[in-house]
């Protein structure tokens, strides 16, 4: 199997809502076309990439760096010889060739487009569905999981949704067939987010629960603020509350807010989640981390993270990757996550899941289609072949 050329475009996921720190009227997403010459059922094999909303398209590392040292690489360099089929890990190696450590930002995002797409094609070669062939790699469980928890992530800045919009938007959450959500906080003063929160909090059934975001807008001392109103309730999770690569902070919210504590999406390598397991003081028994390998250099540097969190206690129980997208549900049943995020009705049509595995009870179940499952979203699907 060879790749025979990749391709590569930007695609935008605009949208009018915000959160605390940004807002979505520009936002653009990368998209990545693996071909190969390897067929299936007589139609070539073609691997699809992208990355997780919240972060700009990445044409110029993409187009000078990354996709001319793969497409440069011999062939031997980058398939497995034992199954003659590219190997995902050995391509995250050559895209990586001469760049130095550290620095971790837009260049996580353009190889964990271009991973996305090396894992799809590698799945469809195999003739796997993404989340078995990941197991059989890195699961560290008897079985995948055939089904993950998945929570509705919504209730961001609006300007036309006051809390009536905010109301709508969270019931239809729940007639979807989600169980949990998480709503923005941050955006409006202190009293205004308790409105919001109180807001949700009334719809929600027994045995529902709430989680918020600041999306790392705080300074500490309105992190402490707010972590002494939110203590008012029994939130699922208090997400960013400070700057993601501010440690210290993380620690002393950690010894003074007793709910669980959410963050990592912006940490985007295993020596960034290093640091957090050091110093960011947070507990293994009930925070949560969020790290996304669509931003993060993809599936290999993911597992180096997992294998770094276990010195420190952490199990991939821990984990609920922000991105709301198949390959981190993938991801999230081969190694037995808490969770995954999943974004209804925002971000498409990157965001969401298989059509034909709806969400039942707060669980969605994982397609057995080979690869991500690309094809099962026919409006993904067709936007990425026409542009790609
Ligand atoms: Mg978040």
């Amino acid at each position: 199997m060879r790749i025979t050329k990749i391709t590569h475009s930007e695609a935008p996921i605009a949208s009018r809502i915000s959160n605390a720190v940004i807002d979505f009227s520009r936002m653009t997403v990368s998209v990545v076309a693996v071909h190969t010459d390897a067929v299936v059922d007589g139609e070539p094999v073609v691997g699809y990439g992208f990355h997780s909303n919240g972060r700009y398209a990445q044409t110029g590392i993409l187009a000078t760096r990354v996709l001319p040292r793969v497409e440069e690489a011999p062939a031997e360099a980058i398939t497995d010889p034992a199954t003659g089929i590219i190997d995902p890990v050995a391509v995250h190696r050559v895209a990586m060739a001469n760049e130095k450590p550290g620095g971790h930002g837009d260049r996580a995002v353009a190889v964990g487009t271009l991973d996305m797409a090396v894992w799809d094609a590698a799945a469809k070669a195999a003739g796997l569905p993404l989340f078995r062939l990941l197991h059989r790699r890195f699961g560290t469980t008897p079985e995948p999981e055939t089904a993950v928890w998945v929570y509705a992530a919504g209730g961001y800045y609006h300007p036309d949704k006051p809390l009536d919009g905010l109301r709508a938007e969270i019931g239809g959450y729940l007639e979807t067939g989600y169980r949990d959500v998480k709503i923005k906080i941050g955006g409006a003063p202190l009293a205004e987010d308790m409105r919001r929160i109180e807001t949700v909090l009334e719809l929600l059934p027994e045995g529902s629960r709430l989680a918020v975001d600041a999306n790392g807008r705080f300074d500490l001392a309105t992190a402490l603020e707010y972590a002494r109103a939110l203590s008012d309730y029994d939130l699922m999770w208090y997400e960013e509350p400070v700057d993601p690569l501010d440690y210290r902070a993380h620690a002393v919210l950690a010894e003074e807010y007793a709910g669980p504590l959410a963050t990592g999406e912006n940490l985007f390598s295993a020596a960034d989640v290093r640091n957090l397991r050091r110093y960011g003081g947070l507990r293994p028994h009930r925070d949560v981390l969020q790290m996304d390998p669509s931003l993060s250099y993809g599936v290999a540097e993911y597992d180096a993270m997992l294998r770094d969190l276990a010195l420190g206690g952490w199990s991939p129980r821990n984990c609920c990757p922000h991105g709301g997208n198949q390959i981190n549900l993938a991801l999230a049943a081969a190694y037995g996550f808490g969770g995954c995020e999943s974004y209804p009705q925002v971000f498409e049509p990157f965001g969401g899941f298989a059509e034909n595995t709806p969400i039942t009870d707060g669980r969605v179940a994982l397609p057995e289609a080979p690869g991500i499952g690309i094809e099962l979203k026919p409006a993904l699907h067709s936007m990425l072949r026409e542009r790609l």
